[in-house]
């Protein structure tokens, strides 16, 4: 479990940024799991770190709320694209947040099938609700739908499902809005190879 609030790179996640106040100050650039412990990295500003000091944590939570409107929209492409395309497709890497958004789809595309795919994922931010559940790995198989790579899942005890009302089900550890209208507007800005298919770059917008 994470003991912070800080989600690390990772999942399709980049990593939080933020602050630890209190007798010090210390700023988070970016925060990296290994084997289980949470290392957050960063600048001390002032102050002293000591183990076992209490810190505030603080979330650079404008960064985090986008990549989680980022996040729920990249499942909402991910329907759109199996939807345009005609059958369910597996996808092989994403980065949904800063710099720039992606995700990579194992299938050929041609700039021609980007504004379809577009109209069609923001079809979807009619005020769906997004709900996260944990089920066992027998109820697994029946809880999700439409999920990209269901044969590469890790064994676990508990998988942690993102479901999207009427969109998908898919087991996935990141941070994501509790409904669809929160993500404003997908725009859909371009298209690049990848080895064994491409790779979609897209935004949100806010709308106003
Ligand atoms: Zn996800």
């Amino acid at each position: 479990m994470n003991p912070t609030v800080f989600h690390p790179l990772g999942g399709g996640q980049p990593s939080d940024r933020g602050w630890l106040t209190g007798d010090v100050t210390f700023e988070v650039k970016k925060v990296l799991e290994s084997n289980g412990v949470i290392v957050l990295y960063g600048k001390l500003i002032d102050g002293e770190l000591v183990e076992g000091m209490d810190v505030t944590q603080e979330l650079d939570w404008d960064r985090r709320y986008y990549v989680m409107r980022l996040h729920t929209a990249g499942h909402v492409i991910d329907r759109a694209v199996s939807d345009i395309l005609g059958h369910n497709v597996e996808t092989l890497g994403a980065l949904h947040g800063p710099p720039k958004a992606y995700v990579e789809y194992g299938a050929s595309m041609d700039d021609s099938l980007l504004e379809e795919i577009e109209r069609k994922a923001n079809e979807f931010l009619d005020g769906r609700r997004v709900i996260v559940t944990e089920v066992s790995r027998e109820e697994l198989p029946k809880r999700i739908y439409g999920a990209p790579n269901p044969g590469r899942l890790p064994e676990m005890g508990t998988y942690r499902i993102v479901e999207i009302e009427g969109v998908n089900a898919i087991p996935c550890s990141g941070t994501h809005v509790r409904n669809t209208s929160e993500i404003g507007r997908i725009q859909i800005l371009g298209l690049e190879e990848v080895e064994g298919g491409a790779r979609l770059f897209y935004d949100v917008k806010q709308v106003t």
